[in-house]
């Protein structure tokens, strides 16, 4: 193994949208060979956090820092060849491109340019028997897995995944599981966005839950979502 990564450090956030404050000063670091989940409900500010650590959003105030290294000014094809690696919320494979030559673009884009990352990248995700099929052919499930043998390729130090539940059946949801806790045994430092909390209870070492732009709580999954619920009992 190559050794572990930097840290991915975000310090007193602030973003705005045309002047709403979507995000109000977040602390939150990611750490590598732990799965760190941010909850929260719908309009939180968990995909505008995602966005400011990718890099295709600015923050209006506060810094990221990866390992030693300001990144804040930094556009997200520079994070993700320093191994910032990202899933979409809304699929963004090339749809006329083979679901090898998608995976294949991740490595040339990514940190490692390797081309056999690629095909490992393939093969820890199950996509070698449809290899050759153009992307646009392929159900959800499978299209989410070529997203994040994308972003494998590249053999990144960090992975951000925004909602990678979306869309998935139950054996396809325990599949991904899987995969995310042996990156994350692997070193890799994980971000992952969640509104199933079940899975979030299954995965994250550490939990951040996010209201009105703010983290309102941190802590172990136990710890953190048993609250959640005492929260929502009615009295
Ligand atoms: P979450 O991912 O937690 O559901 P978002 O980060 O998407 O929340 O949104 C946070 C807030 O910012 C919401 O009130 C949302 O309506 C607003 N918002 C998000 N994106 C935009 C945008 N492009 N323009 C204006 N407002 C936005
Ligand atoms: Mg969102």
């Amino acid at each position: 193994a190559e050794g572990r990564g930097p840290t991915l450090r975000a310090r007193a956030l602030h973003a705005t949208y045309a002047g709403f404050k979507a995000l109000n000063g977040v602390d939150l670091d990611v750490h590598p060979a732990r799965i760190t989940a941010v909850v929260g409900p719908n309009g939180a500010g968990k995909s505008t956090l995602f966005h400011c650590l990718a890099g295709t959003l600015r923050p209006a105030q506060g810094h990221i820092h990866y390992g030693d290294r300001d990144i804040t000014p930094l556009p997200a094809h520079t994070r993700t060849r320093l191994g910032i690696a990202r899933t979409f919320q809304q699929l963004s494979v090339f749809p006329t491109l083979t679901v090898a030559e998608n995976v294949h673009v991740g490595a040339e884009q990514g940190r490692t340019r390797n081309p056999e990352a690629a095909e490992q990248a393939l093969r820890l995700l199950g996509l070698d028997a449809v290899r050759t099929a153009p992307a646009a052919d392929l159900p959800t499930g499978t299209l989410r897995r070529v997203e994040l043998a994308r972003a494998l390729a590249g053999q990144p130090r960090v992975l951000l995944l925004d909602e990678p539940a979306a869309g998935l059946d139950t054996a396809e949801v325990a599949a991904l599981s899987r995969v995310l806790k042996a990156l994350a045994a692997d070193g890799t430092a994980l971000l992952v966005v969640e509104h199933d909390l079940d899975l979030v209870a299954d995965l994250a070492d550490v939990v951040h839950v996010m209201s009105a732009g703010r983290v309102i709580a941190s802590g172990p999954p136990a710890h953190v979502l048993d609250a959640l619920g005492a929260q929502e009992t009615p009295v």
